[in-house]
């Protein structure tokens, strides 16, 4: 055994895992079966803009002790998310706002709004469908929520759980920022400094996947900390857990400004990509964009994840979500093993919370 731990993944939750138990004086190797460090957090530069390789990561928080620990390794900006939803050729703020309502009805006051949205303030939670249309009526659903949310996740609104839409607010003040969250923004210069500090000094291996090599891997360290997919790590022998996956199609434009905001959704069920990112907007602002004279775009398109797919979403719906617990279970009978993050726990995870469980596990 020459290590403490052997750290499975590379991503946000194993490289902090890595620098907590670094610091606590023990050893650590981190594998990785991709080409590099970071997981999905990756950034890759393309004509001098760091291009969320794996869909776009917006930092943001309300624990401030999450937000000082990242901040600690590399500065972040004032970047706010505030995308915009395309839909039958005209743009709309987003999350819904006073600004959407506007958009759409011509309002100007919350009193006004709601009565178009036909508000019975009977909030029902059977599924996404009925969820959506109680919070903000048929229209508005119909118009940003059904199309995007269908291809998104392969399934009828009527079969998918609200919690989804849950991390999306709805507001009655004119206000185009996406988070709630007291914090937010992007690593200056990209998340690779992020994961260069936190992988500093330990040992990582890429092109390293655990799957080829299991029982060798397995004697390496005393104890396991596994991110990959949780019915993997068991052979899927209760069944394959089902999640969502994307492709990126990516381009560089000769242009310095393609659309003029980070993230524009394209809600209608026709349209085949889910959202367009353009990454010079996350880390340029005012001037500096056009000063710059490309830019990156991707489109987004939503797809299932058969084997050797890689896993992006969990599909919390009713079947999937029994199996997971079943799943952890399983899990929690290793005594050698932590499960961590997203595709381990089986959890829409956002950043934050990944970073906060990984502090918050205990080095043995
Ligand atoms: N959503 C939607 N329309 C939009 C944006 C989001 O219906 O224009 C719904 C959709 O179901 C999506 C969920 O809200 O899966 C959560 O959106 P979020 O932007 O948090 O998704 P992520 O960035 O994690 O893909």
């Amino acid at each position: 055994m020459m290590f403490d731990y052997l750290i499975v993944g590379s991503g946000l939750y194993g490289a902090t895992f890595a620098y907590k138990a670094r610091q606590a004086g023990k050893n650590c190797l981190v594998i990785d079966r991709r080409s590099y460090l970071g997981g999905n957090v990756r950034c890759e530069t393309v004509e001098g803009i760091n291009v969320h390789c794996h869909g776009p990561h917006i930092f943001h928080t309300d624990n401030r002790k999450v937000w000082d620990f990242v901040n600690s390794f590399v500065e972040f900006n004032r970047f706010i998310h505030s995308p915009l939803a395309s839909y039958q050729g005209r743009l709309y703020n987003l999350p819904f706002n006073m600004n959407t309502f506007y958009q759409m009805w011509g309002v100007t006051t919350p009193e006004e709004a709601r009565k178009r949205m036909g508000k019975t303030c009977r909030l029902s939670d059977t599924n996404l469908e009925e969820y959506a249309i109680s919070i903000v009526g048929q229209e508005l659903y119909e118009a940003f929520i059904k199309g995007y949310t269908e291809k998104q996740w392969g399934r009828s609104c009527r079969e998918l759980p609200s919690k989804i839409l849950r991390r999306l607010p709805v507001r009655f003040v004119y206000d185009n920022n996406y988070y709630n969250n007291r914090y937010q923004g992007i690593p200056i210069g990209g998340y690779n400094k992020l994961i260069n500090g936190l992988l500093k000094g330990v040992e990582t291996r890429t092109n390293a996947d655990f799957f080829d090599n299991r029982h060798e891997w397995e004697s390496v360290a005393k104890q396991i900390v596994y991110t990959g997919p949780l019915d993997q790590f068991f052979d899927y022998k209760l069944g394959h857990l089902e999640w969502r996956s994307v492709t990126f199609e990516q381009e560089v434009l000769p242009v310095p400004n393609y659309q003029g905001v980070a993230v524009v959704n394209y809600t209608e069920r026709n349209v085949p990509y889910t959202r367009i990112i353009e990454h010079k907007h996350f880390e340029m602002f005012g001037d500096e964009v056009e000063q710059h004279p490309t830019t990156v775009i991707s489109r987004e398109y939503p797809k299932a994840c058969r084997l050797g797919v890689e896993p992006y979403y969990p599909v919390n719906d009713q079947r999937n979500s029994v199996l997971a617990d079943q799943y952890r279970n399983l899990a929690a009978q290793e005594k050698n093993v932590i499960f961590g993050g997203r595709l381990a726990e089986y959890k829409y995870y956002d950043m934050d919370t990944v970073v906060e469980k990984a502090l918050l596990t205990p080095n043995s």
